[in-house]
């Protein structure tokens, strides 16, 4: 199966294209991922690619690569949202709306797309909603990971992910094969500045507040899909496959 590591159209928008292209692709699964901070999105996403063969695009990976990229690389809608960021302030919904706009290739791509992180509130979603409209797709699922704060709270304490290519690790649960690097890039394996507990405290209650009430946005739309997020990564990648009827 092929994997898609190379995201150069998602992180510079507009008509870049990726380096790396799969030769045929199967069907195109349009999806996107749920669920509070440490339910273990990163990996569920890793894993739910590889078997779909989809594209993960990720609005935080995006904003984290960003931060080291030239300013010409940077498309209109990254340069505002770094800006935003350089002055300490939230990403406004307006401007990352604007950056998914300016990546309705990546939507429309022939291999599909598993969005993780967008949409993270109701206009968000509403705006994605119209833009899929425009582009003729429509979503096969939003798979909305469940799991109580406690488990949350351990899971992301022990998290690590590496500084080159985003992959997810963890201390106890999901070791790489040599002690801080990983095992795909040999990249380093730091703990998110995110990761840490304060910035979980704050990333609970932000979530509760703007992106809890996706949940019901999409299943009145019919579109949500629950999985349990109790257990090993690959018992919930089972469950999510099972649920989606793949
Ligand atoms: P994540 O990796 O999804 O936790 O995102 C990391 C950070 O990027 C978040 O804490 C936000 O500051 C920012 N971010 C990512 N996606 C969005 C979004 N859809 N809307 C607003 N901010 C976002």
């Amino acid at each position: 199966m092929f994997t898609q590591t190379d995201r150069s159209a998602w992180i510079c928008g507009g008509e870049i294209q990726c380096r790396e292209q799969p030769a045929e692709v199967g069907r195109a699964y349009h999806l996107i991922l749920l669920g509070p901070p440490g339910v273990g999105k990163g990996t569920q996403a890793e894993l739910l690619c590889s078997r779909l063969g989809t594209c993960h695009l990720s609005t935080g990976d995006v904003f984290r690569a960003a931060k080291d990229a030239e300013d010409h690389q940077c498309s209109p809608a990254i340069r505002t949202a770094l800006e935003a960021m350089r002055r300490g302030d939230l990403v406004s919904d307006d401007t990352v709306i604007d950056m998914v706009r300016e990546r309705a290739a990546c939507l429309k791509c022939r291999i599909g797309f598993l969005l993780d992180g967008f949409p993270r509130t109701v206009e968000q979603a509403m705006a994605l909603d119209s833009l899929l409209t425009d582009l003729n797709l429509d979503l096969d699922g939003v798979l909305s990971y469940e799991l109580d704060i406690d488990a949350i709270v351990d899971r992301l304490s022990g998290r690590r992910t590496c500084e080159h290519c985003g992959a997810v690790y963890h201390v106890a649960a999901r070791k790489p094969i040599v002690d801080g690097v990983c095992d795909h890039c040999s990249g380093a394996l730091v703990q998110r500045e995110d990761d840490r507990p304060e910035s979980i405290r704050v990333r609970m209650a932000a979530y509760e507040e703007k992106t809890r009430p996706l949940s019901d946005y999409y299943r009145e739309a019919g579109k949500l899909v629950s999985v349990s997020a109790v257990g090993t990564a690959e018992a919930i990648f089972a469950r999510a496959l099972q649920t989606l009827g793949v």
